[in-house]
């Protein structure tokens, strides 16, 4: 057998050969947006603390309260000596949140997904996706041993036509979709999707990474916006419409740490007890807790906050003229992974950061810019951006 340095050295010789070799950028955060990256002063277009919670002074300071009173680290799994007494209190807030009788946190988003999946689905079993959904839900179908079947983004049709086909060879369904995708910035037709895991008989678990606080604070208003929806409008109070699982993340719009599965009661106890992530995993740091704890009052109390990032992609589309933002995230494709990292590294000069996203974070062909807008920039940081952005693509037409 060759030694392990050189086969290692084989594959990164392929990855840098297709553009897709990935490094690690040294950063400090600053102030604000502002960061500083391999040594040069930029502002941060590639962040996902959307409400910039993350430096807030009551996150902090509860961080800190929680630090000096628990200690640093949580010693073991929640299900031995982990489960910190401010578990409840996050818990609790994030099933009110949510609109559901319950949550479980998990360490991580991608851990949440890794955890539940497999807990709920196995061979025998079909899961049906949406073609874009993010790795930690293609890797949790991969271990539960179900078989899984791809849907064309957001088309329910062909979410309908699979559905007749194959619904009937298996025993449980589960539908795997994101309520915001999470490098293209849609939305997806959640109406339409809960209709027809109800005429199909199949339950739906929706990631909503980049959808807290962007709209199940507002989710009525959100689902009424979702289109061709047919007879009664869906509320979250209307439990036909309602997901049976939420998963999420804290370290996005919350600016800590950890993941969640909000759901019906029975669902969440049976996660607490069989998720073999909450199981052999330690429990999160009681900081973390705390800060999300916090992070989750601001958005539930100050709600006016929560508008400026979909407001900030918003102005940025109609200046570019692009399909008009429906979160705060905007995709710029430029189809190719060295003209991606072209216009990313020209950006940088300008003193932006705004990351090209290859494959195999996007299919091939889809490289692109990956912009996110938060409530920490200022206008004339954003009109900015959009003004070297139209420079590149006048210089260098998509
Ligand atoms: C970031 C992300 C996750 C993973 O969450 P982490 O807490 O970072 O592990 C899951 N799903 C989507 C769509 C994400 O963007």
């Amino acid at each position: 057998m060759p030694n392990l340095d050189a086969i290692v050295q084989e594959k990164l010789k392929l990855l840098e050969a297709n553009n897709r070799r990935r490094t690690l950028p040294q950063v400090r955060p600053l102030q604000r947006m502002c960061v500083e990256v391999t040594g040069e002063r930029c502002i941060n277009f590639s962040s996902n603390d959307y409400f910039g919670l993350s430096q807030h002074t009551d996150v902090i300071t509860a961080a800190r309260e929680a630090l000096e009173t628990y200690g640093a680290g949580a010693g073991a799994s929640r299900l031995i000596t982990g489960n910190n007494v401010l578990y409840e209190e996050l818990e609790t807030l994030l099933a009110e949140i949510k609109n559901t009788e319950a949550a479980c946190v998990f360490g991580s988003g991608y851990l949440a997904s890794m955890g539940t999946i497999p807990a709920l689905m196995g061979a025998g079993d079909v899961i049906v996706a949406d073609k874009l959904i993010h790795a930690c839900m293609i890797d949790a179908v991969r271990l539960s041993g179900a078989d899984f079947i791809r849907f064309a983004h957001n088309n329910s049709e062909h979410l309908k036509l699979i559905l007749e086909q194959h619904r009937g060879e298996y025993q449980r369904c589960l539908i795997l979709t994101e309520t915001i995708f999470s490098m293209d910035g849609d939305r997806a037709p959640l109406a339409q999707i809960m209709e027809l895991a109800k005429e199909y008989d199949a339950w739906v678990m929706m990631d909503d990474a980049h959808g807290l606080g962007m709209q199940e604070l507002g989710m009525e208003r959100w689902i009424t916006e979702t289109k061709n929806v047919s007879s009664a409008l869906p509320t979250p109070h209307n439990s036909d419409y309602m997901p049976e699982l939420q998963m999420g993340t804290l370290s996005k719009a919350t600016g800590a740490y950890g993941g969640y599965v909000c759901g019906s009661y029975d669902a969440i106890q049976y996660l607490k007890t069989s998720a073999r992530t909450v199981m052999f995993s330690t429990a999160l740091p009681p900081a973390v807790i705390a800060s999300a704890i916090a992070a989750l009052k601001i958005m539930k109390n100050e709600p006016e906050r929560l508008s400026l990032p979909l407001h900030y992609a918003q102005q940025f589309t109609r200046k570019l003229e692009l399909p008009l933002a429906q979160s705060a995230i905007v995709p710029v494709i430029v189809h190719d992974e060295v003209r991606a990292l072209a216009w990313s590294a020209t950006l940088r000069e300008k003193g932006f950061v705004v990351s090209a996203i290859r494959p195999p974070s996007v299919p091939p062909g889809t490289s692109r810019l990956r912009i996110t807008f938060s409530a920490l920039h200022e206008e004339a940081d954003v009109m900015q951006l959009a003004e070297e952005v139209c420079m590149l693509m006048k210089a260098d037409s998509v």
